[in-house]
């Protein structure tokens, strides 16, 4: 089986075609591994939503932006421009979009790997940017891989039997050998909002027959992107910051 692991797409249409095209053309890969937050942010919501709807071989658990559009979670801590952006999503999803964000689960389990959008303890809300919160959360990670996302930063965290950790990044081209011993945390970064200084679209393929994981970054239409945004009436600040990639 190979996997095309896909996060933090937040309403980015144009990121989301690309990688999507990409995977199915060029890496026929099997299914999806969706790690949350197709909304938010982003001018295009309910086609984002609608697109990965229509995959019928797609794991998807819930994020922040997800729930928070449909009034599942409290958005009060969100900061003004995100809670900005959360009520514009909630405003303009279809009431399928809406029932469909709803139903999501807030962890998967499956063979070797289990997926949430922040972290085994707090499957919503926590970031971890840190060793010491993968350090903290090990205990939770009851399978050989767990795919995160939410913090946009393409990042691999590992323990050995040993308890010797380490933290690698994951830039375009990487290739990790996953050690069937080992708990891995894998971010494979964002479709929709990269955070790393990078501004192209970030996905990841798992191969599980060779247990190997690669990192794939794309170019997609920025400029088009940035004008859906502006025209939609969201802050300017989410259209530049996807031009910086930060
Ligand atoms: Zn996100």
């Amino acid at each position: 089986m190979k996997y095309g692991i896909i996060s933090d797409i937040h309403s980015n249409l144009e990121a989301l075609n690309i990688i999507l095209d990409y995977l199915k053309r060029s890496e026929k890969i099997d299914r999806f591994i969706c790690c949350g937050d197709i909304v938010g942010y982003g001018a295009k919501p309910n086609e984002c939503t609608e697109i990965i709807r229509q995959l019928d071989n797609c794991y998807m658990v819930a994020g922040n932006h997800d729930w928070g559009a449909v009034g599942l979670e409290d958005t009060s801590f969100f900061n003004p421009i995100a809670l900005a952006a959360v009520e514009w999503t909630g405003r303009h999803l279809t009431e399928d979009n809406r029932n469909y964000l709803k139903n999501f689960a807030s962890e998967i389990e499956e063979n070797n790997f289990m997926l949430v959008h922040g972290s085994p303890g707090d499957p919503i809300n926590e970031y971890i940017f840190e060793q010491s919160t993968f350090l903290a959360n090990l205990p939770r990670i009851k399978k050989n891989i767990c795919f995160v996302g939410h913090t946009h930063i393409p990042l691999c965290f590992y323990a050995t039997p040993s308890q010797e950790i380490k933290g690698i990044p994951l830039d375009d081209g990487t290739v990790l050998e996953i050690n069937p011993t080992y708990k891995y945390l894998i971010n494979c970064g964002s479709v929709g909002q990269p955070r790393d200084g990078d501004p192209r679209a970030s996905c990841g393929i798992y191969d599980e027959e060779t247990n190997i994981l690669r990192i794939k970054r794309i170019k997609y239409d920025i400029a088009k992107t940035q004008e859906e945004i502006l025209n939609a009436g969201l802050p300017s600040s989410l259209a530049l910051r996807l031009g910086r990639g930060r």
